[in-house]
């Protein structure tokens, strides 16, 4: 396999990271993971722009304009895949430790970029939906470290730790307030009758861009769709739950803490929006 490095298509073998680089140091950096859908990436432009806002966040500097990492991919996904959908992947790292431990940084981040072919989420998940546990961990609505895709994604890999030590699939995650905030690496909606409801952007969260794109369904089918905060109360009493994320789009919750949702799993509104989920990537990249 080839990938794109600070420039270069290089043979994986030979793309190699300094150790002085503050993403191996610090985990200090951004990604993006994107699907491709027969070679077309989804919502790129949303991506990069919230790569761009991380990076503000961040204060990270001299990253390739959004037409390089464009033609990059496409490079990729010729040589690497050919034909089918794709995992594509963006990371970027805060470059070279010069000993600061500010975000100062010399502009010089380590871009590199990953496709890969990808057959999605498990067909169980979407048959049966996804059987959740509560996390111990807590998203912190005042870190950054909730609304950027950091590549410190510790806590994400402990929650999912946890989740597979009791036999859940994954996990949902509230707040340091307590209220619901997102899944692992998703974002979290209710269904209740046919309105929906999602924690709003400050319950620490990474606004999706799935997120965005149910709400955006919601409207177009005039499904009311509201953000706030809700607690893990409303989601045991609710009557669909589902997740959202680029790589596997909408996956039906079953249960949490083995407290089975509503009567019955995938519910009626769950698959309706990822019918029109379907459409709209087919409508919007043109595939047939
Ligand atoms: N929340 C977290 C913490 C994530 O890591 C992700 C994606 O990996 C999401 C939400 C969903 O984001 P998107 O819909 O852009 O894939």
């Amino acid at each position: 396999m080839v990938l794109y490095l600070n420039g270069e298509i290089v043979d994986e073998r030979e793309a190699l990271i300094p150790v002085w680089d503050r993403g191996v140091l610090f985990g200090d950096g951004l990604f993006e993971t994107v699907r491709a859908y027969d070679g077309k990436p989804f919502r790129m432009s949303r991506h990069l722009e919230r790569l761009r806002r991380g990076c503000a966040e961040l204060r990270i500097t001299g990253i390739p304009a959004d037409g390089e990492i464009e033609a990059a991919v496409s490079d990729l996904y010729r040589t690497n895949v050919g034909e089918g959908d794709a995992y594509i992947r963006i990371t970027l790292t805060g470059g070279t430790y010069d000993g600061g431990k500010t975000l100062a940084r010399p502009a010089d981040p380590n871009v590199f970029i990953v496709v890969q072919p990808y057959g999605g989420y498990p067909e169980r998940f979407y048959r049966q939906g996804m059987c959740l546990t509560v996390s111990s961990l807590r998203r912190n609505p005042d870190s950054p470290l909730s609304r950027v895709k950091s590549n410190n994604y510790l806590d994400t890999l402990v929650a999912k730790q946890e989740a597979s030590d009791c036999g859940a699939d994954d996990a949902v995650v509230l707040n340091s307030d307590g209220y619901l905030a997102e899944g692992t690496s998703s974002n979290l909606f209710l269904v209740m009758g046919e309105s929906l409801a999602t924690p709003a952007a400050d319950c620490g969260l990474l606004p999706g861009i799935t997120r965005e794109v149910v709400m955006e369904l919601c409207d177009n089918l005039r499904l009311p769709c509201v953000t706030g905060y809700f607690t893990l109360e409303d989601l045991l009493d609710c009557d669909e739950a589902f997740l959202t994320v680029s790589t596997g789009e909408i996956v039906p919750v079953a249960s949490v803490d083995r407290e089975t949702i509503g009567e019955i799993c995938p519910g009626a509104v769950t698959l309706r929006l990822h019918r029109a989920y379907g459409d709209l990537v087919k409508v919007e990249l043109g595939l047939p």
